[in-house]
């Protein structure tokens, strides 16, 4: 029971659940929370070793302008047009805070990121659900429909690695007058994303994070991209210094070196590929993936089992007990070795 004096919408919700992390040490495959699988830049660590004392004494800047700058010239904006958080979920929290008032309604495509619907819930806003058509195809009509003030979609979408066409996206950006939000935590992995219409839609925030593709997830280092109107409100509403010192120091050094984590991309592309054919030829159905993870069905739908049955060969994948999920399994696209790991359990499992 709850103490009496705790929000009742709080006392009442069941709240996120992470994914599951090991204990340091243990010798583990983790393949569940779609880290990137090779080690951040080596410009991060040496850029980590080089912080002074005074740089922790003094309070950071409280908006990261030094990671502002290097990101701008990497899209090729204004630093104006950005604004950085305590990873992506702190500016999906800044998002919800800014264009969402108690009793309003923010619509999600759905299956997608659980978090949605919690940070809703915390403010009192309600969340409308638009199932995917078929095909993970984007329910536009509906999104619409539902008569919510905020959109939020998750492109390429989470767990299912799909994506939309940013034509679509144009569409709905067109067609409906609030705010769309497209957290692209995956874009990194795929082929094309929205911020080419960033400069075209003053109801666009695209939300990119550094824990995916520049391997950073430990670091918790997101940012927003957005018309400088939007973003001058949106700093009214996120923590005076949502990120430290050290963070901004590591995150603009990461995003500083392209070549380096366009190749990581490049290598998790390429696994993702090899890992998908090898997962069909074991009987699996598996979604055309643009993010560093694959949605496979399982042959006999027991994806329960074969998630308890790769566990306890210590390797971790990620089981959704939820509508549409229960048959399905989430892999995260580790390194070669782990890749071959997890066919090895999934070979070793079938025949047992
Ligand atoms: N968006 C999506 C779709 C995600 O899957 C995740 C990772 N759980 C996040 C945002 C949050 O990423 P972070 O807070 O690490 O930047």
């Amino acid at each position: 029971m709850a103490p009496k004096f705790v929000r009742p919408v709080i006392a009442a919700m069941a709240g996120y659940t992470p994914g599951e992390q090991p204990r340091a040490g243990d010798r583990v495959v983790k393949i569940n929370t779609n880290e990137n699988p090779f080690p951040p830049s080596p410009r991060v660590m040496a850029a980590i070793a080089g912080i002074e004392p005074e740089c922790l004494r003094r309070y950071p800047d409280p908006n990261a302008d030094a990671f502002r700058a290097a990101a701008a010239a990497v899209h090729q904006i204004d630093p104006d047009w950005l604004i950085a958080g305590n990873g992506s979920d702190d500016i999906l929290a800044v998002a919800m805070n800014t264009f969402l008032s108690c009793g309003d309604s923010v619509v999600c495509p759905e299956p997608t990121y659980s978090l949605y619907p919690v940070l809703a819930e915390l403010q009192g806003v309600r969340h409308v659900a638009a199932a995917w058509r078929e095909g993970w195809k984007l329910p536009t009509d509906e999104l619409i429909a539902a008569g919510g003030q905020s959109i939020f979609l998750a492109n390429p979408n989470a767990p299912s690695g799909t994506v939309v066409a940013p034509a679509e996206i144009e569409e709905l950006l067109r067609r409906f007058g609030g705010l769309v939000l497209v957290d692209e935590a995956y874009a990194d992995f795929a082929e094309d994303n929205c911020l080419g219409l960033v400069k075209k839609y003053e109801n666009l925030l695209l939300v990119r994070t550094l824990s995916k593709g520049y391997s950073l997830a430990g670091l918790r280092f997101g940012y927003g991209i957005a018309q400088p109107q939007v973003i001058r409100e949106m700093n009214k509403a996120k923590d005076s210094y949502p990120c430290d010192a050290i963070s901004i120091v590591a995150a603009t050094a990461a995003i500083s070196d392209q070549a380096y984590a366009r190749q990581t991309w490049q290598h998790v592309r390429g696994e993702r590929a090899r890992l998908a054919g090898e997962l069909v030829a074991l009987g699996y159905e598996v979604l055309p993936s643009q993010a560093n993870f694959l949605l496979a069905t399982c042959p006999h739908g027991n994806a329960r089992q074969i998630y308890q049955g790769l566990k306890q060969q210590g390797i971790l994948v990620r089981y959704f007990d939820k509508p549409g999920l229960t048959d399905k399994l989430r892999i995260s696209i580790g390194t070669s070795q782990e890749n071959n790991a997890l066919l090895g359990g999934l070979k070793a499992l079938a025949a047992s």
